[in-house]
């Protein structure tokens, strides 16, 4: 496949854990990808030399997702640089875990800005072109936190449940135009999201997973690089668990 005929996937969240699997596989499934980072520019440039090692070119971007202005300008210099966009991956998330009554406004409105409004940014900026063409995919990432609440994060939970509805309400809006948009949401995940769990913690919540044991960014990557794919054509408005089925 020359450079020219492979499509542009944008990523949020790129530099790492379940983002990073993401722009690695959709290097390897024939993508150039755009991806944007919060920080530590040296995790982004390692994922950049893994995804052009699979044939990609890869613009790598710090911008925060939060920014509307700031990711208004990513995605044209992801169309500038590479392309017209046909894919959008959204992973940046963070985690102020707390409980309601020692939650302050800034974790309130620091995750929900990050993780939801980062959502509502991308998809916001990168859908326009795509209506224009008749072409795209989305594929938002939730949390099965979204799905059944979990004590100690109601604001993560809120943002994740968000993503769920802004997603199916998105896909009714750009069916008609051949367009489609998902969200997967996964359980725990090894990731650095999920270091600042102590060893205990780990045993006790591996016990409540039917599996007995975390999934891989990969295992995650898998399904979207699927739902991305041709072969998930009339797949649309769904919300996709890979929990290991901790989340029934
Ligand atoms: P991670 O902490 O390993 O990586 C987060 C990524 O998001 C990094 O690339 C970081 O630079 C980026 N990011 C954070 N804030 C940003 C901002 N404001 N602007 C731009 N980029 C920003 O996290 P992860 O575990 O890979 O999680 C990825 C997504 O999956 C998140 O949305 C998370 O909520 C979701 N998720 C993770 C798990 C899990 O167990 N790890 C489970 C369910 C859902």
């Amino acid at each position: 496949m020359s450079a020219q005929q492979r499509p542009v996937a944008v990523v949020s969240g790129g530099s790492r854990g379940i983002g990073r699997a993401v722009v690695t596989q959709l290097a390897a499934d024939g993508y150039d990808v755009a991806f944007c980072y919060h920080s530590r520019p040296d995790a982004a440039e390692e994922v950049a030399a893994e995804a052009r090692d699979r044939g990609a070119r890869v613009l790598a971007l710090r911008a925060d997702v939060a920014d509307g202005a700031a990711v208004r300008e990513f995605v044209t210099a992801a169309e500038d640089g590479l392309g017209a966009i046909e894919l959008v991956v959204t992973s940046a998330g963070i985690t102020r875990d707390k409980g309601l009554l020692m939650m302050g406004e800034d974790d309130w409105h620091g995750v929900i800005d990050t993780n939801l409004t980062g959502v509502f940014n991308l998809c916001r900026a990168a859908v326009f072109p795509m209506l224009k063409r008749r072409r795209g995919n989305i594929v938002n990432i939730s949390s099965v936190a979204g799905v059944l609440g979990n004590a100690g994060q109601s604001n993560y939970a809120a943002s994740k449940a968000g993503i769920i509805g802004f997603t199916r309400s998105l896909a009714k809006e750009i069916g008609p135009y051949g367009l489609r948009a998902n969200t997967v949401a996964p359980g725990f995940i090894e990731t650095d999201m999920t270091d600042a769990l102590t060893e205990a913690q780990r045993t006790e919540l591996t016990a409540r997973i039917p599996l007995r044991r975390w999934g891989t960014p990969q295992e995650v990557a898998d399904l979207v690089s699927f739902l991305a794919s041709p072969r998930a054509s009339y797949i649309t408005a769904g919300v996709f668990q890979i929990d290991g089925a901790i989340g029934l």
